[in-house]
Order: structure tokens, then C-alpha cells, then sequence
């Protein structure tokens, strides 16, 4: 996952082409990196490339259920961590919901615009903002570990409904 987002979530894009190169860029990645991809994995990592809306893990656990995956709880936690781990999802907290990486490569910071309505979320990177405010936190003798940035608002689809 070295190339630069080809496609702007919340602009009419091919997404059948979106989601085929997100879910080749995972296979080649876990190739190269030697990680497993289990059924279950797959199956989560599938179900959130569906759409750019982000999924609850109990709408997840329904996909790995309706494919004969498993049916308890820990099932699809292990997958997400899997895949949270590795960078090919994030969590939300603010929905406190799941969506595939769109993005980078690893774990890695992300700044995430979150449509109210729809739920779909587009991953930006500003990397400058970033180290900003970790310049900020050492100044309070604070070690940033992670920074999940999520901005709340309206796609333009939701916008033009009046939603
Ligand atoms: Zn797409
Ligand atoms: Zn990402
Ligand atoms: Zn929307």
C-alpha cells in the first residue's frame, strides 16, 4: 500500500475497482509481510470494503455468521485486532465502529472525516498537524503514542439532501 489514494471517498468513484485494489494492496502487503489472512479475517476485511461506511462489530459478526465463520463475540474481536494491528482498519471511536484502511501502509496516523448522516468515513493524512502537536505534548513532557484525529460533519450527498 505505497501508492497514493486513487480514489476520493466521498466523490462518485468506480468503487468495484476501489475495492478490488484495496483488497489486492492487503493480499500483496500480507504476502510481503508473511501475515495470515485467515477465513475470518478475509471475511471482516471484505465486509468493510464493501462500502466506506464504518461497520459495527456486531454487523461484522453477522458477515462472519451468514459465512459460517463463527458466531461468538471473540471471533471477530481477534479478526479486527488482526487487522487494526497491521493497518488495514481503523476504529472510530466516535461511532465506535470499524472501517477499512484507505490509506498507508503499517500502523500509522490518520486523520479521519466522519459524515454524520451516513456514516461513511474518508481517511486524510496530515501528517504535518501531526508532528505539530507532538511538538506540543513534549512541551507538557507528554509522549504521544498515537493520534487518531476524527472530524465530524456532512459528505456532500448528505449535505445536498439536507440531511
Ligand atoms: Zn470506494
Ligand atoms: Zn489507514
Ligand atoms: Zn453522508
Amino acid at each position: 500500500m505505497t501508492e497514493a489514494p486513487s480514489f476520493d471517498v466521498f466523490q462518485p468513484h468506480d468503487h468495484r475497482r476501489c475495492r478490488k485494489e484495496a483488497l489486492a494492496a492487503v493480499l500483496a502487503e500480507c504476502s510481503a509481510r508473511k501475515l495470515r489472512l485467515t477465513p475470518p479475517r478475509r471475511c471482516v476485511l471484505e465486509a468493510l470494503l464493501e462500502e466506506h461506511r464504518a461497520m459495527t462489530a456486531y454487523e461484522l459478526l453477522d458477515r462472519l455468521r451468514e459465512a459460517g465463520l463463527g458466531s461468538q463475540p471473540p471471533v471477530v474481536y481477534r479478526a479486527l485486532d488482526f487487522l487494526l494491528a497491521n493497518g488495514f482498519a481503523h476504529r472510530i471511536e466516535r461511532l465506535s465502529a470499524f472501517v477499512a484502511c484507505t490509506h498507508g501502509e503499517g500502523a500509522h496516523e490518520a486523520v479521519f472525516l466522519v459524515c454524520r448522516a451516513c456514516r461513511q468515513v474518508a481517511e486524510a493524512s496530515l501528517p504535518a498537524l501531526a508532528r505539530n502537536l507532538e511538538a506540543e505534548a513534549s512541551e507538557h513532557a507528554f509522549r504521544v503514542e498515537r493520534v487518531a484525529i476524527e472530524v465530524e460533519g456532512l459528505c456532500a450527498r448528505c449535505a445536498g439532501a439536507g440531511a
